[in-house]
């Protein structure tokens, strides 16, 4: 109903009377009927002075066509409405949580190695501060990690230079000791290595039950030698017979320099007979071999096998005793223990 009241009207109840017969009863008023084409809607009014009545009709559909378009207008405006401010709070919420979405990036960033990144601060709010502790920390664990990395450095560094150092002892101390157990002039195991060398020859002679036998021998009226072509010439009168020696021996047998012109041979795992054989084939090298300006030169032999109760000066002893039998005995000859 129309909010004036002077545009509203009963409604016609077809039912009862049609706006014709209204009209005529003296009504007005508003109708509404189904017919072929639809609901028609109407208005209907007594006629003025002159008794005429007016109907006024159409269909409701016609009527309410523009009402319809509106509608449409009005839900498409909604619509679009809607998603235009679902966009923009989306937008704005993404511009709010940004500051912190841009921090957990860093934060990432960095745990995961990129030690280089920063948080941008782009407000002096509470993101901003917080983003300016996190960089101070971030700074600081890389000068940490930095400093560390420094030190491991150094560190490997310093091992490195301790390691070739120790390398360096180790080849100056191998030296020291050959030096120590070498004899300079015959380039030969001295006194000293035979020493060592025959107390743990004897240990397994002892333990395994190995024979095992020296050679003691001397050269032959050497110091006429140096007498008649001087010292200088005697020392490579010894060189050369400590090659020649060192020439006829096993690998396994060990020719020391004894001291002055006397020399020994261990030989190890050779018994009396073996080491018999052994000192008669150096007798007869050095016997064959010319020796420039003093020429033929000779050496006298003790053998010795070692004994259960051996010392290292009980078998050297009677290995000498050997040798001095040799000397007594001529010369240029073996003589074994008695
Ligand atoms: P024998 O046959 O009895 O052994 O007589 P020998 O002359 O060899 O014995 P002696 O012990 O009388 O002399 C040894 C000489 O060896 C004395 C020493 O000058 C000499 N001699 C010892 N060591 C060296 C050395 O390193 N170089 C030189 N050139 N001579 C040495
Ligand atoms: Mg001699
Ligand atoms: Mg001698």
């Amino acid at each position: 109903a129309h909010p004036d009241p002077a545009y509203t009207a009963e409604l016609l109840d077809f039912s009862k009377e049609t706006p014709i017969v209204a009209l005529r009863s003296g009504h007005q008023g508003l109708f509404e009927y189904t017919d072929g084409r639809g609901i028609v809607w109407g208005s209907y009014v007594t006629a003025l002075e002159n008794g005429w009545g007016i109907i006024v009709q159409q269909e409701r559909r016609e009527i309410l066509a523009p009402l319809e378009t509106f509608e449409h207008i009005s839900s498409a405006i909604l619509v679009c409405g809607t998603l235009v401010l679902l966009i923009l709070s989306f937008y704005q919420i993404r511009k709010a949580l940004q500051p912190e979405s841009h921090l957990t990036d860093t934060a990432v960033a960095i745990a995961s190695g990129d030690l280089n990144r920063r948080a941008t601060v782009k407000h002096e709010d509470e993101i901003g501060l917080l983003s300016r502790a996190f960089n101070r920390m971030a700074g600081k664990l890389q000068s940490i990690i930095q400093h560390q990395h420094d030190q491991a450095s150094r560190l490997e560094e310093t091992n490195t230079l301790l390691q070739s150092e120790i390398a360096t002892r180790r080849v100056i101390e191998a030296q020291l000791r050959d030096l120590a157990e070498i004899d300079p002039l015959t380039n030969i195991p001295n006194r000293r290595k035979l020493s060592l060398f025959l107390e743990n020859e004897i240990k397994k002679a002892k333990r395994f039950k190995l024979p095992l036998s020296l050679i003691l021998f001397d050269l032959d009226h050497f110091k006429r030698v140096n007498d008649q072509y001087g010292h200088a010439v005697g020392d490579e009168v010894l060189k050369s017979v400590a090659t020649q020696v060192g020439n006829t021996v096993r690998d396994v047998d060990l020719l020391t320099r004894y001291g002055g012109e006397e020399f020994v041979i261990v030989c190890s795992g050779t018994d009396l007979n073996g080491a018999i054989v052994l000192a008669q084939k150096i007798r007869q090298t050095v016997q064959e071999q010319t020796i420039d300006k003093v020429g033929q030169i000779t050496v006298s032999l003790g053998v010795a096998e070692f004994r259960p109760g051996d010392t290292e000066s009980t078998f050297l002893k009677r290995a000498d005793e050997a040798l001095y039998a040799a000397k007594s005995n001529g010369r240029n000859r073996v003589e074994m223990e008695s």
